[in-house]
């Protein structure tokens, strides 16, 4: 996709969340999916050491000889770490179980929170001509999450509208502050995205009425709804897009894509 109005370089988006089981993952994969479906090339770089995001697009463990953690801390080259997916435009940087001594590691590194950063902005990645980078981050605010937040330009909120779904969102909202007064002056919330949400369900709506009052303009008008689809697909080894084209998901994920393009031209135009 080729946009004028574009800023140089992909827009970097770290999809993050410290508890674990609200839909990080998922909506990486699946948002990258319908970028990418939309006319954008995109890169997820898989940030947690359970490497989910890997498996669900089809990268064997086996394959993985190169990951996240080279990356990171063994300097790889960028052609090694990148691994492309059954989906044409979409890539991505897989991670291993190696990635959750990282987070020890890099307490050690003099550079540590900045490795990320630096290492999407290698003039490689130029040779890309990525639109987007979705980083899928570990269910934890440790140093892998803030070198997320200090590597991108917006952090994207995944809320499962459950009981409590709000608690513990203070505290990524004070982690994002700190990034921005001591590293990233310029991040953003990219919004918050109401997941596994069932309408008929009277704490779902009340979850989303909760966040629409707390967060207002932050919260995204597309709601992922609980679909059955969405949770087959990954041992399919493929995104809903794919596995499932008209589901209920699929349409909310393009649906995300869309909020997330029409913003990122209003904002740039
Ligand atoms: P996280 O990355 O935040 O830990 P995941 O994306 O792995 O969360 O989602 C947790 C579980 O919920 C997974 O089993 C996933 O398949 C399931 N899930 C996520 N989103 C949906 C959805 N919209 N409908 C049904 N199941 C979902
Ligand atoms: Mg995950």
């Amino acid at each position: 996709m080729s946009d004028p109005t574009r800023p140089k370089g992909p827009k970097i988006i770290a999809v993050a969340n410290q508890k674990g089981g609200v839909g990080k993952t998922t909506t990486a994969i699946n948002l990258a999916a319908a970028l990418v479906e939309q006319g954008s090339r995109v890169l997820v770089v898989d940030l947690d050491p359970q490497g989910n995001a890997s498996t669900g697009l089809g990268i064997d463990t086996a394959d993985r000889e190169y990951t996240t953690y080279d990356l990171l801390l063994d300097d790889a080259d960028l052609k090694d770490v990148v691994h492309l997916t059954a989906t044409e435009g979409m890539a991505i940087i897989p991670a291993t179980v190696d990635l959750s001594s990282a987070d020890i590691e890099l307490i050690s590194n003099e550079k540590r929170s900045f490795l990320l950063h630096d290492a999407l902005r290698q003039p490689a990645m130029d040779e890309y001509h990525w639109d987007f980078v979705l980083i899928d981050c570990p269910p934890s605010l440790n140093l892998l999450t803030v070198n997320a937040m200090i590597a991108s330009h917006s952090v994207l909120i995944p809320l499962q509208s459950e009981f409590f779904a709000l608690e513990g969102l203070s505290q990524l909202m004070l982690t994002v502050r700190e990034v921005r007064q001591t590293a990233n002056r310029n991040l953003r919330i990219e919004g918050v995205v109401l997941t596994m949400f069932d309408a008929r369900n009277n704490l779902s709506q009340q979850v989303e009425q909760d966040a629409r009052d707390n967060l207002g303009e932050l919260v995204f008008e597309t709601k992922i709804p609980r679909n059955v689809r969405v949770s087959e697909a990954p041992s399919f080894a493929q995104p809903v897009l794919d596995y499932d084209p008209t589901s209920k998901g699929a349409e909310a994920y393009r649906d995300l894509a869309r909020e997330i393009l029409n913003k990122r031209i209003s904002t740039t135009a």
